[in-house]
């Protein structure tokens, strides 16, 4: 789950990570309230939303006046913003992060992410601030440095000074970002971060550290336990029919195709998108109906892949485990009762109780088309897809 980064610097400073001084603002009127309770001579006026990169596409404005923070505001607020990060559709600007201008002396990259390699959290560094990791990834990745983090002591003071050091950051200044850096990770262990991105992490003329932007990605299966990041869910954000589905516990993610997939399991739901793809055709949505499908889910699945317009036709690729095939083909045909089906549909089933499971779809009288393997399946809905046109 992602927050905004007004809502990730209001977590760094209840916990002792250094960040502007600023507030959120969803009016005009309200950004002129927030900057005159700073204090400053500049202000900078950042666009809200999940995607980065705000800066190239005129997302951030640095503003001399009060007046100029509410002219800002105003030209923001409404504004659907472009950035290489969030598509060409873009983003509709809502809300607006008011904060004090910095007065930057350099810009540097911080990041903590979970190496799946290593199995540990990792920290890493870099003098290339305000640009793309990927970038300095790809171009110069002897200037990206890392710290392996042991999960039992946590983030060593020496190992936050040596990253300082390995990332120039002057030496009067080294001791303020190490701190800054072990509170970061205190702020990762505790909500239960996925990835957080500092970029930049600046250097002032004062010779202060601060955060200076905030990208801060949480760990979905861990949500239960943080219940105050949970408050922080911009559902402007995300796609409408994935916030259905996350009500009825599907994992669903809506893409760009044309075959609607409904699916048991994330490995069964991945292969079924390949194999569709490896036949010509193109899935319009990931969907993970979970080991322990209900005919009720089913229908809420089967709801959920026609509310999507682009959707020509289904495929069902159900393997039958915990949840036998019998009651998994009962509830299809409940589901395409209850829901009304115009699209072709494709059903392959495998595992306990096939044949029993077959013979239900096969005796409902109603147009489904069965297959016996994956292969077979999506070439029969690509096939079916194709003639409708
Ligand atoms: P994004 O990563 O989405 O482009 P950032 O928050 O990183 O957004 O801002 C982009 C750039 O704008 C920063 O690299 C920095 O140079 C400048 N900037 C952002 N916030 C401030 C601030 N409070 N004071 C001065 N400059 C800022
Ligand atoms: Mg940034």
């Amino acid at each position: 789950m992602n927050i905004h980064e007004y809502q990730g610097k209001e977590i760094f400073r209840s916990m002792g990570v250094n960040v502007p001084k600023g507030n959120v603002a969803l009016t005009p009127e309200e950004a002129v309230e927030v900057a005159k309770t700073l204090d400053s001579d500049v202000y900078v006026v950042k666009a809200q939303i999940h995607a980065g990169g705000r800066g190239k596409a005129g997302g951030v404005k640095i503003a001399k006046s009060v007046d100029e923070v509410k002219e800002y505001a105003e030209e923001l607020l409404g504004k659907v913003l472009v950035t290489h990060q969030n598509g060409p559709d873009g983003t509709e600007i809502k809300r607006l992060l008011i904060e004090e201008g910095c007065d930057i002396d350099s810009e540097y990259y911080l990041g903590f992410v979970i190496d799946r390699a290593t199995n540990r959290v990792t920290l890493m560094g870099s003098e290339e601030g305000g640009t793309e990791i990927e970038e300095v990834a790809e171009a110069t990745p002897e200037k990206i440095f890392k710290e392996v983090i042991d999960p039992v002591v946590g983030l060593l003071p020496f190992q936050a000074k040596r990253l300082a050091f390995n990332i120039n950051i002057p030496t009067a200044s080294v001791n303020k970002a190490a701190k800054l850096m072990l509170a970061l990770y205190d702020v990762f262990m505790e909500k239960d971060a996925a990835i957080m991105e500092i970029n930049p992490l600046v250097t002032t003329g004062a010779g202060e550290v601060i955060a200076l932007d905030a990208k801060v990605n949480f760990d979905a299966n861990a949500l239960f336990r943080n219940k105050d990041v949970v408050e922080l869910r911009d559902f402007d954000e995300e796609d409408e029919k994935e916030i259905e589905a996350s009500k009825h516990d599907l994992a669903y993610i809506a893409l760009e195709g044309n075959i609607g997939c409904m699916v048991n399991g994330a490995g069964l739901a991945m292969a079924t998108m390949d194999t569709i793809n490896h036949f010509g055709g193109k899935p319009a949505n990931f969907l993970d109906v979970g080991g322990g499908a209900t005919a009720e889910k089913v229908t809420e699945a089967f709801k959920l892949i026609l509310s999507d317009k682009a959707v020509e036709g289904i495929f069902v690729n159900i393997f039958g485990g915990i949840m036998k095939c019998d009651v998994i083909a009962e509830g299809v045909v409940e589901a395409v009762n209850n829901v009304g089906l115009e699209i072709p549909l494709v059903v392959r089933l495998e595992g306990t109780n096939v044949e029993a499971g077959k013979k239900i779809l096969a005796d409902s009288g109603l147009a489904i088309t069965p297959a016996s393997t994956m292969a077979e399946g999506a070439q029969k809905i690509i096939a079916a897809v194709n003639e409708n046109k």
